[in-house]
């Protein structure tokens, strides 16, 4: 089948064997896990999934492709589920209690930041994440205080997830070729994360946040005043690139 990439879709299909090959061993299947796939796409990263694993799940929106992986994988251990992954139930993927799930996926750009806050609902069932996105992005999901990329995403995510960038890839290795760089992360659930709601945490980073190259004695004014500041032993002089995570979900718990 001749199938045009379509750009609202985020199609940007993997063609390099050698990229291939190293995220399946990033990945490193073993027969029995449970394993979803989003945005299968044409089966690149499917097809050498499947011998390595005794079932693949795989989350595709685009019903053309569908139809194309459904006849491509004909004998093949794969249930594909037609629909949008930004609303998929993974947790209907787990059957028994205890079960946990790894998901993998080279994933549309366009919805990359509202998938990760959706699958974060379901840390506590996955084992663990692989995932390549801009590498713009993997950047701020990994960033460490003090750095240009810590931020809102950075904070979000690390607070359920160690994150690690494993490696870049470059726009040739897609076609159609992206207009930027890639990268391949990993994110493993946290088995302690610290307590804390993650609405009141979105709160306190996006206001702080909302003014970088200020001090959060003024931009959290509309939250805290400086002596809470204080008392919870954070510097109200400082920006809040500074703050620590640790610090940044104190504050939140103080809602
Ligand atoms: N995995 C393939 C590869 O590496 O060649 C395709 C990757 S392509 C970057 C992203 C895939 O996600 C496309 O197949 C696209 O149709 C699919 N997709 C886009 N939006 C989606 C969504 N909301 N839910 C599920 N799949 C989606």
């Amino acid at each position: 089948m001749k199938h045009i990439p379509r750009k609202r879709f985020g199609q940007n299909f993997l063609k390099d064997v050698s990229v291939l090959d190293a995220i399946i061993n990033a990945i490193a299947p073993q027969k029995n896990d449970i394993m979803a796939e989003i945005g299968p796409g044409m089966g690149a990263m499917t097809e050498r999934l499947l011998p390595k694993l005794n079932a693949l799940h795989a989350i595709e929106l685009d019903r053309d492709l569908v139809t194309y992986l459904n006849d491509k994988f004909k004998n093949k251990p794969l249930t594909i589920h037609q629909g949008d992954a930004l609303s998929f139930d993974f947790g209907s993927l787990l059957t028994e209690p205890g079960q946990k799930l790894r998901v993998v996926g080279n994933l549309p750009y366009n919805i990359s930041t509202p998938l990760l806050f959706h699958l974060m609902g379901f840390a506590g069932h996955v084992v663990d994440q692989h995932f390549m996105l801009q590498k713009e992005v993997v950047e701020r999901m990994a960033a460490t205080p003090g750095s240009k990329a810590y931020g809102r995403l950075s904070i979000m995510l690390q607070w359920r997830y160690d994150i690690d960038m494993l490696f870049t890839v470059p726009p040739e290795a897609f076609n159609p070729a992206p207009k930027v760089d890639s990268a391949i992360v990993r994110m493993i659930p946290k088995e302690n994360p610290a307590s804390c709601s993650p609405e009141n945490l979105g709160k306190v980073v996006t206001q702080a946040f909302s003014q970088r190259r200020k001090v959060i004695r003024n931009t959290l004014s509309p939250l805290f005043t400086t002596a809470q500041l204080e008392n919870l032993g954070i510097d109200p002089a400082k920006r809040p690139e500074e703050i620590g995570i640790a610090q940044f979900i104190e504050l939140s718990n103080q809602l």
